[in-house]
């Protein structure tokens, strides 16, 4: 008999195990608590507006090609991905902007702008940037590097190579040592949210994601990210998945330190393997029984970034704006200890905007735009009063677009708003955090919870939230990874 899988949650980790899984010749179910598939990779449609509500930027896109190949399908004949030129056009403070590219030559043009040796301090920035991935992306990435059985197994321990990760400073540091220009600094310094922390705390060795994005490309999926979530949803059922959609998990079942089943709805189900797409912390805290230990082991780690995001249906077309556009804080160091060290919602976020209706005119009615606008925010606490802050923040963006000549606000014909409770009640995402755990400490990488629980034998983690960390490919690889360690511990 073939051995069965259960797998709470339909997020991409969860999608990426449940696929590898079924295609090793598992039998895999998968319980997803909405009424749709993709997790934070979702995104509404409503009156003639199409918005992405999670991510709008796809990087390491070889990872979901990979995921494809292994199950004998072509990527290419589910997914046109595509590159958006310029990257990026970022307003700063000053009243200045500055297009980014992952075209070399374009980005240098660009760059030369900003002082005479921009380009070349860039070179040497990218050329950094480019080791520091050579050096991490094997063990830190590419495999559950928590393993040592099984990497001896595999002979797959680059290890001599994590001597050279840039961990001693932090991101904030590294950049002004390239950089003469704070607007430069605090370009590369955002990459720092791109897993949901703080340059200022953050060690260097995540400016691995500038190489990621200009060096190996970010793409958009042509109609939308969510084409992402139909083409794993296709494979998976083609693969004989089983999927219960509206269908919340209340408990892990757990006899003698194992892991034995799940219970829903007053039902309980037995499988061989567990393997947990939601939150590793929220899994602990709401799903298992005891282990009061690890319990307090995972509450210490400090939860991602959260979020706030408008969606905007705007009347009429912004010539200034291109698909994706960042308008930086004036002080961005005091953002980021309004967010992290005083937690609350900064007087003056950075704002980012992405338009897809640039790239895609079908997600907006004609002479008009949809409008993705995403602040960093604290993770939830107490004492905070999110109905305030929306409309204080509602009212801070819109001014500071006034700044730049862009008056919207008569112009807005269709809102919606996602604090960080939304993403909370939406994902069960710790304390509504977007990206997991932060890396606000130089031993994230190490205390990021691991694909296999230890604790508890056959339960498994394939999300953001454990190794190796939030974002499409990084989810992908946790879903690969729970399907690599099962197979080989299976045998
Ligand atoms: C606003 C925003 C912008 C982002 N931008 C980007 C970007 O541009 N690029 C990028 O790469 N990444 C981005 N990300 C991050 C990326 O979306 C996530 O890292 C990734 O989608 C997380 O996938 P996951 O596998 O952890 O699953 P999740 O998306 O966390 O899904 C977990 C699933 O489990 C379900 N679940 C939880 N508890 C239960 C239960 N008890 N029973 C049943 N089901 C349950 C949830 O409903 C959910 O569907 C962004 C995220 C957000 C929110």
């Amino acid at each position: 008999m073939k051995p069965t899988v259960g797998i709470i949650g339909a997020g991409l980790g969860g999608l990426s195990a449940a696929i590898y899984l079924a295609n090793a010749g598992f039998n895999v179910k998968i319980f997803e608590k909405n009424d749709k598939f993709g997790g934070k990779l979702s995104y509404i449609h409503q009156d003639g507006y199409y918005f992405d509500i999670g991510p709008t930027l796809l990087t390491m896109p070889f990872v979901v090609e990979h995921l494809f190949e292994t199950v004998g399908e072509k990527f290419n004949e589910y997914l046109d991905i595509i590159k958006i030129e310029p990257a990026c056009r970022n307003f700063f403070s000053d009243g200045t902007y500055l297009d980014t590219s992952s075209d070399l030559s374009i980005m240098k043009s660009e760059l030369n702008k900003i002082y005479p040796s921009a380009a070349t301090d860039y070179e040497n920035f990218l050329h950094y940037s480019k080791k520091l991935y050579d050096n991490t992306a094997d063990i830190f990435l590419f495999e559950p590097f928590q393993e040592i059985r099984y990497l001896l197994k595999k002979r797959s321990i680059p290890i001599q190579r994590v001597f050279h990760l840039d961990a001693f400073r932090t991101i904030n540091e590294t950049n002004r040592s390239f950089f003469q220009d704070d607007r430069l600094v605090q370009l590369f310094n955002r990459f720092a949210t791109y897993n949901g922390s703080s340059p200022y705390l953050a060690p260097a060795t995540l400016n691995v994601i500038p190489y990621v994005e200009y060096g190996l490309g970010a793409y958009y999926i042509k109609g939308g990210m969510y084409k992402l979530v139909e083409a794993l949803q296709n494979l998976a059922m083609k693969l004989g998945v089983e999927i219960n959609l509206n269908c919340e998990i209340k408990e892990i079942l757990i006899e003698k330190k194992v892991a034995k089943g799940i219970s829903y709805s007053g039902k309980k189900e037995y499988f061989d393997y567990i393997i947990c797409n939601s939150d590793v912390v929220q899994t602990f805290n709401s799903l298992i029984n005891g282990f009061e230990k690890e319990k307090e082991k995972l509450n210490k780690l400090e939860p991602s970034l959260s979020g706030m995001l408008f969606l905007w249906g705007v009347k009429g077309k912004t010539d200034l704006l291109k698909h994706h556009n960042v308008f930086f804080s004036d002080d961005y160091f005091k953002e980021f200890k309004q967010i992290f060290d005083e937690q609350k919602a900064p007087d003056d976020p950075t704002i980012y905007i992405s338009i897809s209706s640039k790239s895609n005119p079908e997600h907006s009615p004609s002479n008009s735009e949809n409008w993705y606008v995403l602040l960093n925010m604290p993770y939830l606490n107490p004492s905070q009063n999110w109905d305030f802050e929306v409309k204080k923040m509602r009212l801070t963006i819109l001014n500071k677009l006034k700044k730049f000549g862009l008056d919207i606000e008569n112009k807005i014909e269709f809102e919606r708003v996602l604090a960080p409770k939304e993403f909370y009640d939406l994902y069960r995402s710790n304390k509504g955090s977007i990206y997991g755990i932060s890396s606000n400490s130089r031993m994230t990488a190490f205390k990021r919870p691991a694909n296999r629980n230890r604790s508890i034998k056959n339960l498994y983690f394939a999300t953001g939230s454990a190794h190796p960390g939030g974002g499409i490919p990084l989810a992908i690889l946790s879903g690969k990874h729970c399907s690599d360690l099962i197979q080989f511990y299976s045998k």
